[in-house]
């Protein structure tokens, strides 16, 4: 058992989307660079949480790490094992381990199966359980586990809640018994009123189950409560990454002063600067800016923003792509 769970190693992904009007039109050659050279390890039993702006490659990420896509650069380590290549003889062993809850369990769902029906499908196959009887006290049990009375076994997906489907896809999630869970913005549809629940309910199992989280959110309340450390991501890539309370009390990227002035609790020492509001959009990534790909929108950029593009560096027990700040 290796302490590090899961190691991204300059992990990118670039789609083709050469066919698409949209890059014609747009002139470019093509290319969609959605994630570029992500280092991260996550350890196991912690939660890594990742924020950023929409479209900055967060759910790419997920995917590539849930190797529903391949990586087109770089490696992807779980529990010690390289699982870049991995044949589809191993693809198994690697889904028992590793699963994920996304945000809308309306379309992860299958409507036309009852809920015993879609938990029982996953029990079969991981726990070999066969005769009908056994399959539904274990699909019962996994109810029981996410906070579900079993009678919930007979209804269909669209007879449910919201907060009480995506109880069901954390319970499909846990029937593998996984390692692993990457949660993709999983209260983000839910009713407000609905959402520290089912946060509740995650920082219970993680706790019995000695789980861990890959957590993705904009919710950089919910982040703080449930990670123990945070990367911060940025047009595809890691910007910031550190202890969750470092991150929050002193900020260090431009970007994630931005981001976290909304949340972060006034920190007498470390004044933020007055100029807390994000101007621009997100660049194309069909037009990617050039050096530090957060100079166009950045108060602070200098020339050498414009040029060269800045590596993360250890600063102050948290690692910071910027030029500007001081070690
Ligand atoms: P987030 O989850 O942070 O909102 P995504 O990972 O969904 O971001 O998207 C990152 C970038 O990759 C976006 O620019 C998006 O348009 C692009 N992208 C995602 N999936 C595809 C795809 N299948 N083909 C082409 N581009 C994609
Ligand atoms: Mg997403």
């Amino acid at each position: 058992m290796s302490e590090r769970l899961l190691e991204l190693v300059g992990v990118s992904k670039t789609y083709e989307a050469d066919a698409s009007l949209w890059a014609r039109l747009m002139g470019a050659g093509g290319a969609v660079r959605a994630v570029s050279e992500v280092d991260l390890t996550v350890t196991r039993g912690e939660t890594l949480g990742l924020v950023g702006e929409s479209g900055c490659g967060k759910s790419t990420l997920a995917r590539l790490i849930l190797k529903l896509e391949e990586v087109t650069g770089g490696d992807v380590i779980f529990d010690g094992r390289n699982v870049t290549g991995l044949g589809p003889q191993h693809l198994a062993w690697f889904r028992s381990r590793v699963q994920i809850v996304f945000q809308d369990p309306q379309s992860s769902l299958n409507r036309s199966y009852r809920v015993e029906t879609i938990l029982a499908s996953a029990l079969r196959l991981h726990r070999g359980l066969k005769r009908r009887s056994d399959l539904r006290e274990a699909a019962a049990d996994l109810l029981r586990l996410v906070g579900l009375d079993p009678a919930f076994l007979d209804r269909y997906p669209h007879e449910l809640s919201g907060g009480q489907r995506q109880r069901v896809g954390i319970a499909r999630a846990l029937s593998v018994e996984p390692d692993l869970l990457v949660l993709d913005e999983p209260v983000s549809a839910l009713d407000v009123s609905i959402q520290a629940q089912i946060v509740n309910l995650l920082h219970d199992l993680q706790r019995r189950l000695g789980l861990t989280y890959v957590f993705i959110s904009h919710d950089l309340n919910v982040v703080r409560y449930l990670a123990d450390r945070v990367a911060v991501m940025y047009f595809g890539r890691i910007v910031e990454t550190g202890p969750v309370e470092t991150i929050y009390r002193r900020p260090r990227h431009p970007y994630t002063r931005v981001l976290l002035s909304a949340v972060a609790l006034p920190d007498p020492e470390h004044e933020l600067p007055t100029e807390t509001a994000l101007t621009g959009e997100v660049p194309s990534p069909l037009a990617p800016p050039s050096g530090c790909a957060f100079h166009p929108r950045c108060p602070l950029a200098q020339e050498r923003c414009r040029r060269e593009r800045p590596e993360l560096r250890e600063v102050g027990g948290v690692a910071v792509a910027c030029h500007l700040v001081e070690s």
